[in-house]
């Protein structure tokens, strides 16, 4: 090793996993990490981190880190040079291009690359290729909940901080299992219900954690949300409880919201949902006349065929009792990943430019087509979901999938998987053979965060910097410099020397971000969009009105169809989500020894009754049968679910992966996938 690699040096990074944002310092000697310190500064944790965020970092320096450029011959993949594969990937991509034209290419971006990352993803596709076929994993889990939130506010984040989830009279998490999946923020909520008696209402399916914890539990039916939010909110109005100050200045569309919300009695919501109407009024009551409330949610709101409507039923709630732009108060979708927020922010959307400026625009549209010199299709491209299906249906042959490990993680693995096997041309860019690249035609080996520049935008719109901590290892390139070399192959010189040049150029088109600057975001400092050009930031939205001509959010009507049910056949349902210890399919937590043999193995939990009906014990073997597919696992008898209710982590491998039982089912306003509407049989392979 020489001198440099072995002098200890400390930079600041942002964690990688999930969307609350943490950020600490790295020790580092060489390439070995020495220790992880977080730093009383760090806007979103100060000293606090998680395990994962405190332990896993060993996937950085895994042997089975890829090296070198893969192409497929034959069977096999072979090891070649970057300038082989650039070329390869650029004149195949141009072949087909040529042959049956730009849109029957389709990009997917990465919500655990940068935001420069994102950016040049979706510019490579609209000014290279010339497609809006670009899309990211947020299609997977939050877009319904941004959906929800611009039909009704205008902004897809969270409304305020985390400081203001903390500063509420009384939070209500839907479907979020808050203390495995945003450890550092369940914490705040702790603290908060200790120290400052906040109150805590809980709604999930599940006794997770937090629903222990909780003042009041609620356990409605799966896929319901939508009836309670609306009855309690209907029960407020007729009670005539609604912040009338609030909705005469800043809210639109009240007599019509007001009728849609007729068929939504205490009775009817009681029915479904299996809620007492008794405490329908009393959580009606508290809401209303607690000053200041802050909804979160997560996957078991959007993860539904109702997952958009949902979502845009609490918001209607919150601007029903005027839980907007004062502190404390706001709808706060919590995001998975590090920067899934920040994927979507900077234009990794079929039919958005960065911003959530839209394509059709035709100003907006002309601004990006002067920019970068080329005619940019109007109308939007395809989601990850419409992809799918147009491989299917040889409408779509070529695909460029980053960071992602789309034949795991998507729903109805089966179904996926024979589209990849499809494609004329797969190109994976990841840090491992993942489980995707087997189909894959081209494996370019990327480096992870601790390997590069660039800025993560966490759940609360806050966009922060991390500093590379070591050189990429030997082989590998950053996301940003392999598309910038697909580029220049391409004809395309973008001539960038650091991640800051991208930000420049993006904070010069986006008008969400045009104050964004890397010397604004120095060491711990950092901005939450939007940001004006002066360098203003919003911890806060909505305190001046909302983003819309007349300044007023908008109440969406909405109403119900029981979309799901399990049948006399199908007669379990089956629930997901995340462990404490792993992040989502395990791509980087399986590889960080000290939690991999914590928690080795995914387990399917069980309710006493219904191991006992079934004359089974902890350790059985069963196999999960759904109409797309089946799974098999080992059980776990336990009180975190009840009665026909079975719990499956995220991330399970191999045969017990969660997407073999998932169908096409998707929720209607965005086509993400129904992942929690899922109706099994259980066949027992072993009693014990
Ligand atoms: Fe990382 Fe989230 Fe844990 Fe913070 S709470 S350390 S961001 S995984």
């Amino acid at each position: 090793a020489s001198m440099r690699e072995e002098r200890i040096d400390k930079k600041k990074t942002v964690c990688t996993y999930c969307g609350v944002g943490c950020t600490f310092d790295v020790w580092t000697k060489g390439r070995q990490i020495l220790k992880v310190e977080p730093n009383a500064e760090s806007p979103a944790n100060g000293i606090s981190t998680c395990i994962k965020g405190k332990f896993g970092w060993d996937y950085v320096n895994s042997e089975e880190r890829l090296t070198k450029p893969l192409i497929r011959r034959g069977d096999h993949f072979e090891e070649v040079e970057w300038g082989e594969a650039i070329s390869f990937v650029v004149e195949r991509m141009s072949e087909i291009k040529a042959e049956k034209g730009a849109d029957h290419l389709g990009f997917i971006s990465s919500s655990k690359a940068t935001n420069e990352e994102s950016y040049l993803m979706q510019k490579f596709a609209r000014q290279v290729i010339g497609t809006n076929n670009i899309d990211n994993c947020s299609r997977y889990c939050q877009a319904p909940a941004t959906k929800g939130l611009f039909r009704t506010v205008g902004y897809g984040g969270d409304s305020g901080t985390i400081d203001d989830i903390a500063a509420s009279n009384l939070v209500l998490t839907i479907g979020s299992n808050t203390a495995e999946s945003h450890p550092v923020l369940a914490s705040r909520i702790k603290r908060s219900q200790k120290l400052f008696g906040q109150k805590l209402f809980v709604f999930d399916l599940r006794k997770h954690e937090m629903a222990k914890r909780a003042d009041r539990f609620f356990q409605p039916k799966s896929g319901t949300d939508l009836v309670w939010l609306s009855a309690v909110t209907k029960y407020i109005l007729d009670q005539g409880w609604e912040d009338q100050d609030f909705l005469k200045e800043w809210v639109n569309g009240f007599d019509e919201y007001r009728e849609s919300l007729e068929p939504f009695t205490l009775e009817y919501a009681s029915d479904l949902t299996g809620i007492a109407e008794e405490d329908l009024k009393s959580l009606a009551q508290e809401i209303a006349k607690t000053e200041k409330v802050a909804i979160c949610w997560a996957m078991g709101v959007t993860q539904h065929m109702l997952g958009s409507d949902t979502s845009t039923a609490i918001s209607n709630l919150l601007l029903i009792t005027g839980n907007y732009g004062k502190p404390g108060t706001g709808a706060y979708p919590l995001r998975g990943h590090n920067n899934v927020q920040g994927c979507s922010d900077f234009g990794s959307m079929p039919n958005f430019f960065p911003g959530y400026e839209e394509t059709t625009d035709d100003e907006v549209r002309g601004r990006y087509e002067k920019a970068w010199d080329v005619q940019i299709p109007k109308e939007p491209g395809m989601d990850n979901h419409e992809m799918i299906e147009s491989i299917h249906n040889d409408d779509l042959s070529a695909m460029y999938v980053m960071g992602e490990d789309t034949g795991i993680v998507d729903a109805n693995i089966n179904y996926v998987t024979a589209a990849l096997e499809k494609l004329d041309l797969f190109i994976v860019q990841d840090l491992f053979l993942t489980h995707t690249s087997q189909y894959a035609d081209v494996v370019l080996p990327a480096s992870p965060s601790l390997e590069k520049e660039g800025t993560f935008t966490n759940t609360e719109r806050r966009i922060q910097r991390m500093y590379k901590s070591f050189e990429p290892l030997e082989g590998t390139k950053p996301d940003w410099e392999i598309l910038q070399l697909l580029a220049k192959e391409s004809g395309f010189d973008w001539g960038y020397t650091h991640p800051s040049e991208i930000m420049e150029e993006a904070a010069g088109l986006a008008p969400l971000f045009a104050g964004v600057r890397y010397d604004r975001l120095e060491g711990y400092k950092s901005l939450q969009w939007p940001v004006a050009e002066d360098g203003t930031d919003e911890p806060l939205l909505f305190t001046e009105g909302f983003p819309f001509e007349d300044k007023k959010a908008r109440l969406y009507p909405l109403d119900f169809e029981l979309m799901y049910d399990t049948s006399e056949e199908y007669d379990l349902h089956v629930n997901n989500g995340r462990l404490l210890e792993h992040f989502h399919e395990g791509n980087m937590t399986y590889k960080s020894e000290g939690i991999r043999r914590k928690t080795p193995n995914a387990f399917i939990e069980v309710s006493q009754e219904l191991a006992k009906e079934r004359g089974i014990e902890e350790g059985a073997e069963v196999k999960l049968i759904s109409d797309a597919g089946e799974a098999t696992g080992i059980v776990t008898v336990t009180d975190r679910v009840s009665g026909k209710e079975l719990y499956l982590p995220l991330n399970g491998d191999g045969k017990s992966a969660i997407n073999y039982l998932t169908d096409n089912r998707v929720d209607k306003d965005s086509n993400t996938p129904a992942y929690k509407e899922i109706a099994v049989k259980m066949k027992v392979l072993k009693k014990k």
